[in-house]
């Protein structure tokens, strides 16, 4: 049987090859490494039990995360890195964990990684069973895309694709700690925004603890959150994820106003006023509620609101607030004649 932490054969200490490989820190590739033993089993321990599970660290860098899941013993361990520089000491690591673990070294972008792919094999765990699927996606995400990643993938969490296909595949992953904050802000709090509400729409957000900026190599300007999140077995909502960014996306435009302005940029013009009032009616939420007052639950009923005016309005759907002039000028056309 195994041990609770398997000891890898002895390698070089990944400070000791960052120095050996010259791998100095790329700032556009927002590389900090964390490069404290202690600190990154803290970490892989925050994602539960990974043994004989399926893994995928983002951005491995020189792998000393990537070493705390590798003790873990998962069957299988995806790492997806953009810099090609750090393979080598990947390779390393590779070798040393070969009899446990099935280690595959991915050069590429996360953002267009394909996911689905990696994790052929992986048991299926439907959703609304208790357990989780057996995968887990960790990373000290690259500052530079962790937005727009977890953005995408609460996407394939709402269609159930990608990692997603397999159940509920939780994530522990870091954010600047001013974002973590952002993602667990319940209504009412300074720092509910857009982020709060897609990520509580459809995952339970945990902050878990901060790195001190400290604690990496180079040291950010900015402390680090350890945040998971875990699908939620029933989303707070059916609709399609960009209709829901679209409508939360609207009211958060205008957070200081009453959440009435940032509604109206749902209408072109001239019905903006009239069908405002109705999409409030409907939900039943207060027109001088400012954005970050409202609940989840308000925000659900706003968007189903929404996704019944536009099922009543041809056209309506299509409407974007930013659209260029001559676009339009096309578009006021087709709506007025389809909605007279
Ligand atoms: N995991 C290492 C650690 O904790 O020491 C490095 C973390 S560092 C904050 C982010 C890592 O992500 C870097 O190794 C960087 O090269 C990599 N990276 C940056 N953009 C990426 C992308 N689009 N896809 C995959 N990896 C990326």
């Amino acid at each position: 049987m195994l041990q609770t932490k398997l000891r890898l054969p002895p390698l070089p200490s990944v400070r000791d090859l960052v120095k050996l490989y010259r791998l100095r820190a790329i700032k556009q590739l927002s590389q900090n490494f964390l490069l404290d033993e202690r600190i990154t089993d803290k970490f892989v321990r925050a994602a539960g039990n990974v043994r004989d599970h399926y893994v995928c660290e983002v951005g491995p860098g020189p792998g000393s995360i990537t070493r705390s899941i590798v003790k873990k013993a998962p069957k299988k361990l995806i790492v997806v890195e953009k810099d090609s520089r750090f393979v080598p000491s990947l390779e390393l690591l590779q070798e040393s964990c070969k009899p446990y673990t099935d280690m595959h070294i991915e050069v590429g972008d996360i953002l267009t990684y394909n996911l689905e792919h990696g994790l052929i094999g992986a048991q299926n765990v439907p959703w609304h069973y208790d357990t989780l699927s057996p995968i887990h996606l960790i990373g000290n995400l690259p500052f530079s895309i962790s937005t727009a990643l977890i953005i995408k993938w609460l996407e394939h969490i709402s269609q159930k694709s990608s990692a997603w296909t397999y159940g509920r595949t939780p994530m522990t992953l870091t954010f600047q700690k001013e974002v973590g904050e952002r993602m667990i802000a319940n209504n009412n709090e300074k720092q509910r925004c857009r982020l709060s509400v897609m990520c509580q729409l459809w995952c339970n957000v945990e902050y878990k603890f901060t790195i001190p900026g400290t604690a990496f190599v180079p040291k950010p300007d900015v402390d680090v959150a350890v945040v998971t999140l875990v699908p939620l077995k029933k989303p707070l909502i059916d609709i399609a994820f960009k209709t829901v960014e679209k409508v939360v996306r609207a009211i958060f435009n205008t957070r200081q106003k009453y959440c009435i302005r940032g509604i109206e940029r749902l209408f072109p013009e001239p019905k903006q006023e009239k069908l405002s009032k109705t999409l409030l009616l409907l939900s039943e939420v207060k027109p001088t509620a400012r954005p970050f007052q409202l609940t989840n639950e308000e925000f659900v009923r706003i968007c189903y609101a929404y996704k019944c005016l536009c099922d009543e309005h041809p056209h309506l759907e299509e409407y974007d607030f930013r659209m260029p002039k001559a676009m339009l000028e096309d578009y006021m056309k087709k709506f007025q004649s389809c909605n007279p």
